[in-house]
């Protein structure tokens, strides 16, 4: 870090501002304005037609499921959505632009004046706002390594020359690198909820840009930003974050200017590098695409766009914890993915303990999950073995201590829980007088406590109730033995 010699005295002087730029791509079958397939991990070259290689007199053909996935981002985070907005030229030259320019929108994007909500550090919630969401369309792929003549050649892959994005653009909002990686999570959360991009960042379906500058607390005006680029992790954007204002930092405390200009991440080295002075929006000549007519989303087209919105994260984890009484931090883990959070509701509405099938999935089998270092998908326990788990447990038909004994065999042997239940089903004591004699000898055994529990001590009951579980190998019904501890102390 350059900024080992600042003091946290002079950092706290300075407020950072950042606003971020997420392009996202979208998950149609084909591109944005011609029939090739929009795949990741084709042969190179081999999604390519007149249109998206930018020949002489081919012309663009707005894909309208493009259109409906832009729309339902849009609405997700609360953006109002322009019935009439218009797509322009963006001019620059780059080899994997062979058009020359790229289809984008300018003025008057698709959708303006959204927000989402991020939890800060302290419990509290804080509004992001969100500038515009547009529509425009991707470059290809410049391939600088991985060639035996790499050193004096760069390969051109143009497949994803016309691949649709979103670029959704925050306001300098954020305050802190904490806070942009808080608004990624929420914001890449919502995207897979929409199911319109896989925002998978390995692939670059989802790629950030941050501008970030720095001020004196109380400033009126903000500093001058640079723009950090080539970021594809969140952990990354927040080094990056950190990285660079330290950096600004001590180039304002040694009496210098901080340059606008646009710079990138090298994660080996840890570090920003310069990569270019910013070139101003007018540097692009934006002027509309004459081949495209003006987009229009109709009134019609937006409120069947409304209707296919699903339940977003947030309101879901409120409901769920209304509706099945789980902490809010298990309603977080249970809703980190749209089809995850699907398979544990449709099975808890048929539990007889919702809360109970949360807690089973979370800790007993996700404790297992955890330990041998293996996804949700691939537990041999299934949602069904964990809801007749939890049935047997609320029923009082096995105990906690058979239920981790059957969860063991589960995941020793691979089977899911019905089978192992079906197979080496625990033998209860379900006959009162055998547990009694078992409850007997441990009132005999323990005086002290007996006289604890008559004094008033209450809560002794379950030392009586653990002793006797233990003496039964776990084998007394728990109910039973409940009521019949109960009983005998009071008698
Ligand atoms: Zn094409």
């Amino acid at each position: 870090m350059p900024a080992a010699a600042l003091s946290p005295e002079i950092v706290s002087k300075y407020e950072p501002v950042i606003g971020l730029e997420v392009h996202v791509q979208l998950l149609t079958a084909t591109k944005a304005f011609c029939g090739c397939a929009n795949r990741f991990g084709s042969a190179p070259n081999t999604n390519v037609c007149p249109v998206c290689l930018g020949l002489p007199g081919a012309l663009p053909v707005l894909n309208e499921r493009a259109v409906e996935f832009a729309t339902l981002a849009a609405l997700a985070i609360n953006c109002e959505v322009r019935e009439r907005s218009i797509f322009a030229r963006k001019n620059y030259f780059y080899p994997d632009l062979p058009k020359g320019y790229q289809i984008s929108q300018y003025d008057k994007p698709i959708a303006e004046h959204g927000w989402i909500d991020v939890p800060t550090a302290d419990g509290e919630t804080k509004r992001i706002g969100i500038t515009r969401l547009h529509m425009e369309e991707d470059a290809g792929k410049s391939l600088h390594d991985g060639f035996s003549d790499s050193a004096t050649r760069t390969y051109l892959d143009l497949n994803r020359c016309g691949t649709p994005l979103i670029e959704i653009v925050s306001e300098p909002d954020i305050r802190t690198p904490m806070e942009a990686v808080e608004y990624l999570t929420r914001l890449k959360e919502i995207l897979l909820y929409t199911a319109v991009s896989d925002c998978n960042m390995e692939e670059g379906s989802l790629r950030c840009d941050a501008n970030v500058s720095v001020r004196l607390k109380g400033a009126p005006k903000f500093g001058t930003k640079a723009e950090v680029k080539n970021v594809n992790s969140f952990r990354f954007i927040r080094q990056a974050l950190e990285y660079e204002i330290e950096r600004q930092i001590e180039v304002i405390e040694a009496g210098g200017r901080v340059m606008q200009e646009t710079r990138l991440w090298n994660a080996a080295e840890g570090r920003t590098y310069s990569m270019r002075s910013k070139e101003q929006a007018h540097d692009y000549r934006y002027f509309p695409e004459p081949d495209l007519p003006p987009l229009i989303v109709s009134p019609e087209f937006l409120s069947t766009a409304r209707e296919k919105l699903p339940e977003l994260p947030e309101a879901r984890r409120a409901r769920m914890i209304a509706e099945y009484g789980v902490a809010a931090k298990d309603a977080q883990t249970l809703t980190a993915s749209r089809e995850f959070a699907d398979r544990f509701e449709a099975a808890a509405r048929g539990a007889r303990n919702p809360r109970g099938v949360a807690n089973l999935l979370l800790n007993e089998v996700g404790g297992r999950l955890k330990a041998l270092d293996i996804e949700q998908e691939q537990s041999p326990v299934s949602m069904a073995g964990i809801v007749l788990a939890a049935d047997l447990l609320d029923e009082g038909k096995i105990s906690s201590k058979q239920l981790k004994q059957l969860f063991d065999v589960c995941f020793e042997k691979g089977e899911d829980f019905p089978a192992v239940y079906e197979r080496e089903k625990p033998e209860q004591i379900t006959d009162s007088s055998a547990i009694e004699a078992m409850i007997d000898e441990v009132i005999a055994a323990n005086p002290k406590q007996v006289e604890q529990y008559r004094a008033g001590k209450k809560t002794v009951a379950g030392f009586f109730v653990g002793q006797v579980m233990r003496a039964s190998k776990g084998q007394a019904n728990p109910a039973l033995l409940n009521e019949l501890v109960a009983k005998k102390l009071e008698g």
